[in-house]
This record gives structure tokens, C-alpha cells and sequence, in this order.
């Protein structure tokens, strides 16, 4: 499927948000926000008064690159949310937390999503100690995801395990960091999602 393979600093930039899809850089200097705090392009710098519904995309936006989604995915999962009972912009998130390369990145087996997303694409993660390749599936309460031993010697995996102390493990995750073993304790709640996020803009937007 097509994925955006440009450069990813170019959309923390434009949604004026450090989304952190990079991995250590984004702690460091050197990363773009801290570097250029304005929007990418010649009119980057220009003010201009957003409508609402440019306020309402832009959010939207941001959250769907945050998780690496493209358009038409971040869309079925609004359906779904929209489905379910309860808050639909609160369920939109709990879906997107519970996806297998968020919960693989949760866990700190890889540095950005479009990593955990790799791993599990090559076969290097198992749920429940079987097969699980695809990056969408949903991890359940009770749900143990594993790295693979030929994966887990690997520096950037060690490395990613390590950051997950300054990101900090959500609380409705369990680490076993010696077995590289993670286990869904509970749902996701809202305040687990910690990142600046008004998702009722986004149910607003797909609304209308
Ligand atoms: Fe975003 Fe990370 Fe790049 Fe900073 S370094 S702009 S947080 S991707």
C-alpha cells in the first residue's frame, strides 16, 4: 500500500507539533521543531486565519500522521468508532492505541511506529505466540505480543527498549523487558492518550 516516504520532520513542522516519528532525535536538538518552529514551504512563515473546518482537517491531519495512517484507513476506523457504543471520537482512539504496531511501539520493541509497523510486516511479531503480520490488527485485553528471538539481538530493538523509559510505558501495558514480551492489561481510557489531541474536532469534521 502507499505509504508517505518523505521527509517526516516536513509534518511535525506543518501541524506545528512534535508528533515524534522519529525516534532518539526527536529528544535531541536537532530535532525540526526545535530547529524551524514554523510550517514548511515559501509561505511557512506568513500568518493566516484558519476557518473552521481548516481547523477541523488540520487536526485530523495530525492525528492520522501521527499513527501513519493514510486517509482511507483513518477513515474505516472513524466508521467503526462511529459504530460502536459510547464517545466516538474517544473510541476512534482507543482503536488507533490498540492497533498491533502501536501497541508493538507502545511497548518499546521499535522506535517510531513506521518501524513497529516493519517489524511487524517482516514477521518478527507474534500475538498470543502466533503469526501476526498485519500492522492493523486489534490487540485485546489479555493479548501477549512477542519480538522474535532473531530480532531481539538487534542494537536498534535493545536501543528502542531503552527509550521506552523516557516516552514512559502506558499503564495499560505490562513489559517483560527480559523476554521482550508486552501483555494488554486493560483498554486504553482517554487519558492514557497523552499527546495534545481534540478528537471531537475530528468527529465534527467526518460529520458533516
Ligand atoms: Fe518531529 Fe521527531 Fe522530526 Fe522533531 S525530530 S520534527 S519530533 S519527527
Amino acid at each position: 500500500m502507499a505509504r508517505y516516504i518523505g521527509p517526516v520532520c516536513r509534518i511535525c513542522r506543518r501541524e506545528g507539533l512534535k508528533l515524534f516519528l522519529k525516534g532518539d532525535r526527536c529528544y535531541t536538538e536537532k530535532c525540526g521543531i526545535e530547529r524551524r518552529a514554523y510550517a514548511p514551504g515559501q509561505h511557512g512563515q506568513g500568518h493566516r486565519k484558519r476557518s473552521d473546518y481548516g481547523i477541523q482537517l488540520r487536526e485530523k491531519q495530525k492525528v492520522r500522521r501521527m499513527y501513519g495512517l493514510l486517509e482511507k484507513q483513518f477513515r474505516r476506523n472513524y466508521v467503526m468508532a462511529d459504530r460502536m457504543k459510547g464517545v466516538t471520537g474517544e473510541n476512534l482512539l482507543r482503536i488507533l492505541e490498540t492497533r498491533l504496531d502501536n501497541v508493538v511501539f507502545r511497548l518499546g520493541f521499535a522506535v517510531n511506529r513506521s518501524e513497529a509497523r516493519q517489524l511487524v510486516r517482516h514477521n518478527l511479531i507474534t500475538l498470543n505466540g502466533h503469526k501476526a503480520n498485519i500492522p492493523s490488527m486489534a490487540v485485546k485485553v489479555g493479548d501477549v505480543v512477542d519480538l522474535k528471538p532473531r530480532a531481539r539481538k538487534h542494537i536498534r530493538s535493545v536501543s528502542a527498549l531503552e527509550s521506552v523509559d523516557r516516552r514512559g510505558l502506558p499503564q495499560w501495558l505490562e513489559l517483560d523487558r527480559k523476554n521482550f514480551r508486552g501483555t494488554m492489561t486493560a483498554l486504553p481510557e482517554r487519558e492514557d492518550v497523552t499527546m495534545p489531541i481534540e478528537e471531537h474536532l475530528i468527529v465534527e469534521l467526518y460529520s458533516k
